[in-house]
């Protein structure tokens, strides 16, 4: 089935401003007609960790938040902890990094709940139905518990999971700390002393601390380093974050993309049919494809995107969108400098150009054969 994803190219006018082209675009996916007076409603977004610039800003949500008050729900922005630590592990940090970035109840109408209660313990079980590694999912809170769920993403480059849109706001941004970590459990990064300098920018980056330089001396089976520490590796305290890998240029730290993160994304998916298929009325997602970044929002920088930005999409179903913005950026030209190959051409799959390694449909395959939805998808301007 060809799924309707809306889309509008950013250009406006006097007569036509932001906020009304972004209320014509969700008045177009029908989302109103499903919701109840005072419905609950859950935003699921990713307020940004402290340094980067790329995540969704307050002030575009603002007519999103207007619409679905304006279709008599209740809305609120969410979100659930992280797994490293860093400024969204726990409720107080991650409301305190929400405020930083703006989401300001009063400017927004909206208040910020962290989904996962205060330590990220918060959690409900919901069934998963014809997945290959769950039976069930620990789903934040307040996600599960809103009457309705609006997610909105920017969408971007992923370290482990090849981009980061509508699915993966939902199945990794909304499961509990042990939905999280049982997604990532099997993807722990290899040790390469061989390729080890020893410079300690990884450790720096492990908010796990599974990390370490040990001195060339304590080192087994011994190696010639020239006397110079190289790194090892706790896997018991890792919790397969990712968040090493982009810190080692030199090929110190490996992973088997070509088994583990393809289990990884279909476990991924797993979480977000639990979420979304278990829901009573459809859900809305909104992806931002501005700013698209090589790597996600949980990075504590924002490199340069790597194409022009490219608009704003809504559809009702999540396949089918995130099939949409991965199809405009790669059909985009491609901008430097980022870390792209120097030789790409504007319809090369710029995704698998930064991460050769991932599968060939980064799991929207995986998440159509669970009912997610539709890699087909019509395409309509608004
Ligand atoms: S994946 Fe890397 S950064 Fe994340 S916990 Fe494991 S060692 Fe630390
Ligand atoms: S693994 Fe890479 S980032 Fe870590 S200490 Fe070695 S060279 Fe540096």
């Amino acid at each position: 089935m060809t799924a309707p994803v809306y889309f509008w190219n950013l250009r406006s006018s006097l007569k036509a401003p932001y906020a009304e082209r972004v209320r014509r675009l969700l008045d177009r996916t029908g989302f109103a007609e499903h919701v109840d007076a005072g419905a609950l409603t859950a935003l699921k977004i990713h307020f940004g960790e402290r340094g980067v610039t790329s995540h969704v800003q307050p002030l575009w949500i603002k007519p999103i938040i207007d619409f679905l008050a304006g279709a008599g729900a209740r809305p609120f922005l969410t979100d659930a902890s992280t797994l490293y630590v860093g400024q969204r592990g726990e409720a107080v940090s991650h409301a305190m990094q929400a405020a930083l970035h703006g989401y300001d109840p009063l400017l927004l109408g909206a208040p910020v709940l962290i989904a996962d209660g205060l330590k990220g313990g918060s959690q409900i079980s919901l069934p998963v139905r014809g997945g290959k590694h769950f039976t069930e999912a620990h789903i934040a809170e307040g996600v599960a518990q809103a009457d309705m769920l609006v997610s909105i993403n920017h969408f971007k480059g992923h370290e482990m999971a090849g981009f980061g849109g509508a699915l993966k706001n939902i199945g990794m941004g909304a499961a509990s700390k042990q939905g999280k970590m049982l997604q990532h459990v099997t993807t722990g990064p290899s040790v390469n002393i061989a390729n080890c300098k020893g410079c300690g920018a990884c450790v720096d980056m492990c908010a796990s601390g599974a990390l370490a330089l040990a001195e060339a001396a304590s080192l087994f089976p011994p190696v010639e380093t020239g006397g110079k520490p190289r790194i090892t590796l706790d896997l018991a305290r890792c919790v397969g974050c990712g968040a090493c890998f982009l810190a080692c240029k030199t090929g110190g730290l490996e992973i088997d993309w070509k088994t583990d993160v393809a289990a990884f994304l279909e476990r991924m998916m797993e979480y977000a049919a639990a979420i979304l298929l278990n829901r009573a009325k459809p859900s809305l997602h909104v992806s931002f494809v501005t700013s698209v970044t090589p790597d996600c929002d949980c990075m504590g920088f924002s490199d340069a995107p790597i194409c022009g930005d490219i608009g704003i999409l809504a559809s009702l179903d999540p396949v089918a969108i995130d099939q949409a913005a991965m199809d405009l950026v790669n059909r985009a030209e491609p901008h430097y400098p980022s870390h792209l190959p120097a030789n790409l051409k504007p319809g090369d799959d710029k995704f698998r150009a930064l991460r050769p390694h991932l599968p060939e449909h980064m799991g929207l395959d995986y998440a159509e054969a669970l009912g997610l939805g539709s890699r087909q998808y019509e395409l309509i301007a608004v």
